[in-house]
């Protein structure tokens, strides 16, 4: 203000009005001013020394435009005071100056300015509302995607996206029906302020309905009428919204709101929102069925595991039990008590399993026999499962066990009592010639005679013998080093090596500790093995003997690369007198020689088994306790 005389007075009836003046003389200080204090308003001059009010006045209202502007004039121009409103002045002041105008210029924008500011805040707060629904709607989205991934009851998920459907869209109803595939109709899964019963007995037919027409063509339907339609039988809305439901092309339900006492319309906000929610729904349905499939194939598999006649048991790569199926807890005589997650040493203390299964993948031997509490003998092998850890499958072999026995009986009491008889007709024949005299032809018929006869004694030898081992007789065992065993019977086969240009491999440790073992019958045991290996390799082919010891234990092999056996004969090959169909009538044998094998290596309780592949060769595998002095 320049003139001190206006300024004084201003000062006064501002003060008596009860306002706080605050008076500044150039620009740097009135900026400072307002700044720190913010005053209700501002009342300058048009003339202030050198510069113009006018240009002051409208830097002031550009800078603070929340702040009314008094204008000041000595002379109230037309275009003075038009410049004036143009710059953003609220109202002017002119000479001469009486109090009451003074008090009403200054109230009259005071008023202005608290309108305004009035009319911002609510307009504020009309944008912070649409925003604060837009946040809700993501929100509500957010947590409908959190309880898609996190739950996997489908009816509580479906039910949350229809409440939320209902509540964010503002609707009276809301409903997501599903197509019956068996009837064709629609019914409704899940609904939101419907009748229980009425939710229940919900049918409708695709054909000539709303519903029906968007999961035909797959798309939305927005309806909005003044009077109200019907959506079904006796059903009448004003207004509703229905998407469909729809995975990869194929269209399986839909999702509806609807307005069914006041006309409040819907809008393509709506139809947008709802169609979210419908994707979501399409993902938890999904979901659903993609679980209920992976439970329905894991109890499958479950049953085939827990029915099947053979015991299983799967361990992880803790050794830890992930299953024991019924007939294993049968055998070992576990209670139902939940054996999940325990350690294999924790549920079971027979040695044979425990060293099976410590020893798994890294020996050669993966099999044993095991006799259990109820007198049962089971063969049990295992077998490493990548990833997973192993698993332990059990078969019942006493029934073959047993046949073995009656057999075995069987052919020694034949055996004997063929032998007397025998002997008699060998003693006859020899006193032939002695009783008279024989022509030529008679000479030559009894020696044939004797021939046979003497093949026919040393098979019933060999079939004693076999009988001998298997009823233990004979076990006397020393001190025995397995591998100069092996290098005096490859000796006696030297001869059959070269004539048939067969290469023998060694493949025997330097130190191979001694065996406590019946020498004879371990003789008999390899040279029955490389007989058979010499025997089913064609010329020009390569025999492996191959030991390794492992801790208690010593495991030879005999490979071959020969016609090896096939695969329907392999579990009869140790049997007596069993011979293989891949052996034509020209190779002589009597099918005795595995059986001998076999008695050997359980007389020794050894185990033995064969790997086979038609065409590349077979590997006979025996493993022998080292056994004790
Ligand atoms: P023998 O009593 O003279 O030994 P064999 O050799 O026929 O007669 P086994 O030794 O008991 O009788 O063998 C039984 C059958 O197993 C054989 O007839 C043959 O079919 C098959 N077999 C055994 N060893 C081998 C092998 N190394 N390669 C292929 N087949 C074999
Ligand atoms: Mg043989």
């Amino acid at each position: 203000m320049s003139d001190p005389q206006v300024s004084f007075l201003l000062e006064r009836v501002l003060a008596s009005g009860g306002y706080s003046v605050i008076k500044t003389q150039d620009w740097p200080s009135t900026q400072k001013e307002l700044q720190s204090k913010s005053p209700a308003m501002i009342i300058l001059s048009d003339k202030l020394g050198e510069s113009n009010g006018l240009d002051v006045a409208a830097e002031l209202a550009q800078r603070w435009p929340a702040i009314p502007l008094l204008l000041f004039v000595e002379e109230d121009t037309p275009e003075l005071l038009k410049k004036a409103l143009s710059v953003g002045v609220s109202d002017y002041l002119c000479l001469p100056l009486r109090a009451e105008d003074i008090t009403n210029a200054v109230q009259r924008s005071l008023e202005k300015a608290r309108q305004r500011r009035e009319w911002v805040l609510l307009e504020t707060r009309r944008n912070t509302a649409s925003l604060q629904r837009k946040v809700d709607e993501l929100e509500a989205l957010a947590r409908l995607g959190r309880s898609i991934t996190g739950s996997l009851d489908l009816d509580s998920v479906l039910s949350a996206i229809v409440d939320a459907a209902v509540e964010l869209t503002g609707a009276e109803e809301g409903s997501l029906l599903l197509l019956d595939e068996s009837t064709g109709e629609l019914y409704m899964r899940a609904a939101r302020n419907f009748q229980d019963e009425f939710v229940r007995t919900f049918r409708l037919p695709v054909q000539d309905t709303l519903a029906g027409s968007v999961l035909r063509t797959g798309k939305p339907a927005l309806l909005d009428e003044a009077t109200p339609q019907k959506i079904k039988t006796a059903y009448l809305v004003h207004s509703l919204v229905y998407v469909p439901l729809q995975l990869h092309d194929r269209v399986f339900g839909v999702l509806g709101v609807d307005n069914r006492h006041e006309r409040l319309p819907f809008k393509d906000r709506d139809v947008k929102l709802l169609s979210a929610f419908a994707e979501y729904a399409v993902i938890a349905i999904e979901n659903a069925r993609l679980y209920a499939n992976t439970i329905l194939e894991r109890n499958k598999l479950e049953t085939v595991l827990t029915q099947i006649q053979d015991g299983v048991i799967v361990l992880d790569l803790d050794q830890r039990i992930l299953l024991v199926n019924h007939t294993a807890q049968l055998a070992f005589s576990l209670s139902d008590q939940p054996l999940a997650g325990k350690k294999l040493n924790e549920v079971f203390s027979q040695s044979e399993i425990l060293e099976l299964v410590d020893s798994a993948g890294k020996s050669l031997s993966n099999r044993q026999e095991i006799t259990v509490d109820d007198g049962r003998i089971f063969s049990i092998l295992v077998t490493p499962i990548p990833a997973i850890g192993l698993a332990i499958t059990m078969h019942d072999i006493t029934n073959l066990k047993k046949l073995d026995r009656i057999k075995s009986d069987f052919v020694s009491t034949v055996s004997h009592d063929l032998r007397s008889p025998l002997t008699a007709i060998m003693g006859y024949v020899e006193l032939i010639e002695r009783a008279g005299t024989v022509n030529d032809m008679q000479r030559d018929f009894i020696r044939r005679v004797h021939v046979n006869v003497t093949n026919i004694t040393s098979l019933m030898d060999d079939l004693l013998n076999l009988s001998h081992i298997e009823s233990g007789f004979d076990g006397s065992k020393d001190k025995i080093y397995l591998d100069q065993l092996v290098s005096y019977s490859a000796d006696n086969f030297s001869k059959q090596f070269s004539d048939k240009n067969l290469k023998l491999v060694y493949e025997i440790p330097d130190a191979v500790p001694p065996l406590y073992a019946n020498a004879i019958q371990l003789r008999q045991m390899l040279d029955n093995l490389l007989a058979n290996a010499v025997k089913y390799t064609p010329s020009n082919g390569t025999v492996t003997i191959h030991m390794e010891v492992e801790q208690n234990q010593i495991i030879i092999q005999v490979r071959d690369s020969g016609i090896g056996i096939p695969p329907m004969d392999l579990p009869y090959i140790f049997d007596k007198f069993y011979r293989a169909g891949n052996v034509g009538n020209e190779v002589t044998g009597t099918g005795l020689g595995l059986a001998i094998v076999k008695s050997i290596v359980e007389n020794h309780n050894g185990r033995i088994w064969v790997d086979s592949i038609v065409g590349q060769g077979s590997t006979f595998t025996v493993v022998l306790p080292l056994g004790q002095p």
